[in-house]
């Protein structure tokens, strides 16, 4: 890609203003998560430098060199720090390298994994903020609950005092016509406030992080509060 991170980000968030707009929502409520697994350090030291704040990564192998040499050291007087979100599915055994270093986790999706993330965060007394991942198109390919396990799931939570569920995450069927994918995050959404309206513990799933390159316009106007970009922001890199 030939423009700028820059100029990238400002068509982007014309976009996201617009997305809004038609939706009646306001800005604030949509956050972005520039997702690097494409592209190298200094490509992400890039994207922070014009002021994207939340990094998203789907593979600790991948992730790793770049955390540790953006968040690894002692911070700077002054340095603001990126949030990280770890977005892809995640092995057991990896948990206990991500859960610390990664702030948001968008693909809790099993019991198994509850039980690992929820027993390392006890172990360094923190609080992990997940986002449920639900397979709502119902594609092989894609990871996440059912939207019939979703009830039972969440209520099994709340044995994990080391998880906080804050949201629903899903990822919509790549589609060449992105309204295709509108009954998908419309579905999520409903799912959400399903569980809000029927579950009094679950007033703390309020958000959904839903939308990607190429279908977040429609995910915003469905209600997504976290888009989840790579390619058309960030770019993507050839190895
Ligand atoms: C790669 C990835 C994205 C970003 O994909 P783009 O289409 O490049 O924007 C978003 N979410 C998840 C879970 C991903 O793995």
């Amino acid at each position: 890609m030939s423009n700028t991170m820059d100029d990238r980000l400002t068509l982007v968030e014309e976009r996201i203003r617009q997305a809004c707009e038609r939706a009646g929502r306001s800005r604030e409520d949509v956050r972005i998560i520039a997702v690097t697994k494409y592209v190298s350090l200094e490509t992400t030291r890039e994207a922070l430098r014009s002021g994207l704040k939340h990094l998203g990564e789907n593979r600790w192998q991948d992730a790793q060199a770049k955390w540790n040499a953006i968040s690894g050291g002692e911070p700077s007087i002054g340095e603001e720090r990126p949030v990280w979100h770890f977005i892809g599915s995640l092995q057991t055994n990896k948990v206990k390298d991500v859960i610390g270093k990664f702030t948001y986790m968008h693909s809790l999706d099993r019991l198994p994994l509850a039980e690992a993330v929820n027993k390392r965060a006890q172990q360094l007394g923190i609080i992990v903020p997940c986002f449920i991942q639900v397979n709502v198109s119902g594609e092989d390919s894609k990871h996440g609950l059912t939207p019939e396990e979703l009830h039972p799931f969440v209520e099994r939570l709340r044995d994990y005092p080391g998880i906080e569920p804050v949201g629903l995450m899903t990822m919509a069927p790549y589609e060449a016509e992105p309204e295709q994918t509108r009954p998908v995050f419309r579905a999520l959404r409903e799912l959400r406030d399903e569980l809000r309206a029927r579950l009094p513990y679950a007033e703390t799933i309020a958000h959904l992080s839903m939308g990607m390159s190429n279908d977040f316009e429609v995910a915003i106007e469905e209600g997504a509060t976290w888009i989840r970009l790579g390619t058309i922001l960030v770019g993507k890199e050839e190895d």
